[in-house]
């Protein structure tokens, strides 16, 4: 996110995605986990679990099943140093004017996070349930409802929502579950919200977080 605008930026390197190891956490397969595993220290790991508690625990298994991993930069800590992938593709984020507060790589199914404010944390983490639900691309890209909800959607719940179909999914998530900064120029993402302006995406995330996030 540039501050203080949400979350941005998302590096989602295709093609290579079948070619990736799905991680272990917690020393068991990551299927057997029941959250993502978490590299940061106590208290930025107790802040995360805190935010990505409003998902659920279906939510989180299904992210730990789907490998995700999480990875809390350090100060001055820039994404390269990390990211295999980015260091690979030459992204270069880091050397941007404002770099993204926190990115998701699909292909490493890994959420690094500059930022730990509510909004980064809840934005991320709903591109890599996105990436789970979808098993390994994202399900807003194939699942036909979501593609005709935004192309239909005649209001969004943030501006950034109108970005992409993955942007819509993120954003419409981070409502669903209400994680807002409190200084955010947008409107607050609330499922209130949501409901009020995209009634449709507001009706399908119902169904996913029942059918196939149910605690
Ligand atoms: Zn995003």
């Amino acid at each position: 996110m540039r501050r203080p605008s949400p979350p941005r930026q998302e590096k989602r390197p295709s093609g290579n995605i079948g070619a990736v190891r799905r991680s272990r956490c917690c020393g068991t397969v990551s299927r057997m986990c029941r959250r993502p595993q978490i590299d940061a220290s106590p208290e930025a790991t107790a802040r995360i679990e805190t935010i990505l508690g409003g998902f659920g625990r279906g939510a989180l298994r299904a992210t730990a099943a789907g490998g995700t991993r999480i990875v809390h930069l350090n100060d001055g800590e820039g994404y390269a140093s990390r990211s295999r992938v980015l260091r690979r593709l030459g992204a270069r984020v880091d050397d941007w004017p404002l770099p993204p507060a926190g990115l998701f790589v699909v292909e490493e199914r890994t959420i690094y996070l500059r930022s730990l404010s509510p909004m980064t944390v809840a934005h991320e983490f709903a591109h890599a349930l996105d990436c789970a639900l979808g098993g390994g691309v994202y399900l807003s890209g194939i699942d036909p409802r979501v593609r005709e909800a935004f192309g239909a959607a005649q209001r969004f719940v943030t501006p950034y929502a109108a970005c992409g179909l993955d942007e819509y999914f993120a954003e419409c998530a981070r409502a669903w579950v209400g994680a807002n900064d409190p200084h955010s120029p947008w409107p607050r993402a609330t499922r209130a919200r949501l409901r009020a302006v995209d009634p449709a995406m507001a009706t399908i995330l119902e169904g996913i977080f029942r059918q196939y996030l149910a605690a």
